[in-house]
């Protein structure tokens, strides 16, 4: 993928920017004394935090709490005078950005239903030319890396420099045991193709519950992302949306407390040094398995063209399974998971049966 956005880093636009940036707050905002007394508690342990709130909700089901609308603007107002937190909210269309910007809010963000959506999000960039706010763009919810890039460029060719992408998960046939499922690979992509797009992670979306969260957080920390974005309800229990995923501003300090959070680098030329040593270990392993692969593909070429001449099938069910087995077991005396064995003799043998068609199919001069 190729990204080339024209990026403010948020130390320059953040002062207090430090490793991870915290947005926090309620999944909705629903009336005046959540809000404050959310904020409150959230001031207090982080004053540096951005405090999270959705006025329009984008909801699956109509009929369901679809936000408290602009009034809670002004609780937004209240919370920026009361706690001095910059407040966030979630921006749908060009309406919400027009009161957005009139009520003060500090920082917008594109949700997930809206990032799918080029129409919707060309309208929200077309309604910020000129402006100078802080966009973040949450992924789409269909795993699909170019639709986010494409967001993000849409903003940011309305002139929108003070940009994060903010990584929520996916929806996927296989969540496993989260609302959606995280698919790092695509936030990884993203930020290797463009390195100075700071990505925040939202835990609270990708687990759905709180129990995963400290493991979502963990695993976004080491992943060298920038921020957390984590759905903080001063009575999760009554919560009008989310209710099942959202902490209590104690549970918040208890997660952030238990993080682990490593530097990218050091200065340490030791420690360079070593690193650079075990790296290159990496590589000659990494080219011996490619040349050990390359092998073993031309034997299989080879018990193709053999098979052929002999007028015999390629897949033989009982000999594929007993070799898959075998490698299981040599793979567990190795302290290799069986996962990752499936995984990786799943991709050999579709190469090893591509190859035996391709030779099967070459008719013999
Ligand atoms: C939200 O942040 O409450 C929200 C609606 O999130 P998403 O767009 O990630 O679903
Ligand atoms: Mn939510």
């Amino acid at each position: 993928m190729n990204l080339d956005l024209d990026i403010v880093p948020l130390a320059d636009w953040l002062p207090q920017f430090q490793k991870p940036l915290l947005i926090a707050g309620p999944c909705s905002a629903e009336n005046e004394f959540q809000m404050l007394s959310t904020a409150g508690q959230i001031a207090r342990f982080y004053p540096n935090a951005i405090f999270r709130a959705g006025i329009w909700k984008p909801r699956t089901r109509p009929n369901t709490f679809e936000g408290i609308g602009d009034v809670g603007l002004e609780w937004m107002r209240a919370v920026r005078e009361k706690t001095g937190l910059l407040t966030a909210t979630e921006v749908a269309n060009a309406e919400h950005v027009e009161k957005c910007l009139k009520a003060g809010i500090d920082i917008l963000w594109i949700g997930a239903r809206t990032t799918v959506n080029p129409f919707s999000v060309q309208e929200i960039a077309d309604s910020l030319k000129g402006v100078d706010i802080p966009v973040f763009v949450k992924n789409p919810i269909n795993p699909d890396s170019q639709l986010w890039a494409g967001a993000l460029e849409r903003v940011n060719n309305a002139g929108i420099k003070k940009l994060a992408a903010i990584h929520r998960g996916f929806h996927s046939f296989d969540n496993g045991p989260f609302r959606n499922s995280p698919k790092w690979e695509l936030a990884i992509e993203l930020k290797t193709a463009c390195p100075q797009l700071p990505v925040i992670c939202d835990p609270s979306h990708i687990s759905g519950n709180p129990d995963l969260i400290p493991y979502i957080a963990q695993k976004a920390m080491d992943l060298d992302m920038d921020g957390l974005m984590i759905e903080t309800h001063i009575d999760p229990s009554v919560a009008l949306s989310d209710a099942k995923q959202q902490v209590k501003p104690i549970q918040l300090k208890e997660i952030l407390d238990d993080l682990n959070i490593r530097s990218s680098t050091i200065d340490n030329i030791e420690f360079k040094n070593k690193l650079e040593e075990l790296r290159c270990i990496i590589q000659k392993l990494d080219n011996d398995l490619l040349e050990l692969l390359s092998k073993r593909m031309t034997i299989s070429s080879q018990i193709g063209e053999y098979k052929r001449d002999n007028n015999v099938t390629i897949l033989q069910v009982a000999h594929w399974k007993k070799l898959f087995e075998e490698s299981l077991n040599t793979g567990n005396v190795l302290g290799l998971p069986e996962d990752f064995i499936k995984g990786l003799y799943q991709l050999i043998h579709d190469e090893s049966i591509r190859r035996q068609t391709e030779v099967m199919n070459f008719k013999k001069k």
